[in-house]
């Protein structure tokens, strides 16, 4: 029977689709997509949209709960639209997260012999972010919001403790509330591309605990400027950095190009595998700090490398992974597209006494496809992609340069399983796959996967 929008059905929940819903099947063998329902529940759903095939529902009553619930711990879960496993105990995130990997790279990759290990997973499920950017708006009364969008949507959630998030950027929030609340500055205003304050961006160096407050303006700063200022530093002994970003344009994007510093240095520092990393407000850098230490110890083991060794380390962003392995091998070339990245990789490996490291500010398969042509023969190679993965071209570079083994690091289980797939079309073994809890309570999984030569 096919189902109708605000049909009530029974359903229990048998998996979990790649964004986190759980899915049940009608007795017709239909899909229904639910999200915040956990695998084991027996539910009354309410159908949202129908269409031939599968449909979409949400929970109207909970018949028998799956034995993996928890009372969710965030009074904006289910609203606010960054974690999707708040209702699940943290065993079912990692049986869910875990089970996704392989489903990608079995059923989209057709990889049958890897190996896969168990997930990473992360001591602290709280609180292990060192980033936050929170979207500054009004709501219709013009009461101040500073929060997290909801799924798929522009409207701010307010949030003063994202339980994410260290509990010193929660009083980076407060203080910014009272400044504004008793400031002149108004808020911007998305539709109207009026108002000045858009965005607060917190960095904080998980050993250090040096701390940065970003603030995104559309202008050249605050009014009352000094006393947000000393707000901020009354408060906060660990403030190490206020930057004022600029940015006029109508965009999604939230940093504009300019920054000028308001107090204290233009950085904080931070550490990982021993290694003393600077990091400005426009670097990439882990925000999950002590699980990407577990993530490059794993793409070290992988690497192996050997004192006479050559490592090319593609996508390598200001040469984090590259530079945790330099010691081990004679030398490594980093390739990143951003100017700015490769200017702090360079730097990176100043600060810590490496001197067996180059870097090339450039697109990978481009730089890969020159580094070939001039000769390079990297006996291992890093990839850590973004989303899209790093597609065939690069793969076909790679499999010409004819390094033993291929690490790669990835955000996303389907181009990974995509490109693995190109891997063992071009003589080359995925052997082995170990997924990472980076991103507790939200939808993301990290995976290292180790490639051999045939
Ligand atoms: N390996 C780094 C960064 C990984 S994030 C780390 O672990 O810290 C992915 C990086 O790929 C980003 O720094 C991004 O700027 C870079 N990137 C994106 N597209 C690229 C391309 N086509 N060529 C080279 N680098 C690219």
């Amino acid at each position: 029977m096919a189902l109708s929008k605000n049909d009530i059905i029974n359903l229990t929940i048998t998996s979990t689709s790649a964004d986190g819903s759980g899915v049940g099947k009608t007795q017709d063998g239909m899909a229904v997509f639910v999200p915040l329902s956990a695998v084991g529940d027996e539910l009354e759903v309410r159908v949202l949209k129908a269409k031939k095939t599968y449909a979409f529902g949400k929970i109207e009553r909970i018949v028998t709960p799956s034995s993996a619930r928890i009372e969710p711990d965030c009074p904006v879960f289910s609203k606010c639209g960054g974690c999707v496993w708040r209702h699940v105990s943290y065993d079912e995130e990692c049986r869910i997260k875990h089970q996704k990997v392989v489903d990608a790279v079995t059923r989209i990759g057709g990889i049958k012999d890897a190996v896969f290990s168990p997930i990473i997973k992360n001591d602290n499920v709280s609180r292990y972010r060192n980033k936050a950017q929170l979207p500054v708006g009004a709501d219709k009364n013009g009461n101040l919001l500073i929060g997290f969008y909801a799924f798929h949507s522009h409207r701010i959630i307010d949030c003063n403790d994202c339980l994410l998030q260290p509990e010193i950027f929660a009083k980076v929030i407060s203080v910014t509330r009272s400044f504004i609340e008793q400031s002149d500055n108004d808020i911007y205003d998305e539709k109207t591309g009026k108002g000045r304050l858009r965005h607060l961006y917190i960095r904080m160096g998980e050993v250090t605990k040096e701390l940065m407050v970003c603030y995104v303006v559309n202008g050249n700063g605050l009014k009352q400027e000094d006393i947000l200022i000393k707000m901020l530093r009354e408060n906060l002994p660990a403030l190490t950095s206020v930057i004022i970003n600029t940015n006029r344009n109508d965009t999604n994007v939230i940093l504009g190009e300019k920054n000028r510093t308001a107090f204290g240095r233009d950085y904080i520092t931070d550490e990982l595998c021993g290694l003393k990393f600077k990091i400005s407000p426009f670097s990439f850098w882990q925000v999950n700090r002590s699980q990407a230490e577990k993530l490059y110890n794993k793409a070290k083991d992988y690497a192996n490398l050997k004192s006479d060794e050559i490592l090319l380390d593609l996508y390598c962003g200001t040469g984090t992974i590259g530079l945790t392995m330099a010691k081990e091998c004679k030398t490594l070339v980093g390739v990143e597209i951003i100017s700015d990245a490769i200017n702090d990789a360079k730097e990176n490996a100043e600060i810590n006494s490496i001197n067996n490291a180059r870097f090339i500010c450039g697109d990978a398969s481009s730089a890969a496809e020159q580094l070939k042509n001039e000769g390079l023969k990297p006996d291992a190679v890093i990839l850590d992609p973004p989303r899209k993965g790093c597609g065939e071209d690069l793969v076909k570079t790679i499999f010409e340069m004819s390094p033993s083994r291929v690490v790669y690091v990835s955000c996303d289980p389907a181009t990974l399983a995509r490109d693995l797939k190109y891997f063992e079309e071009y003589n080359y073994s995925v052997k082995e796959i170990t997924p990472c809890d980076m991103f507790s309570r939200t939808a993301h999984v990290e995976s290292v996967c180790l490639i051999e030569k045939n």
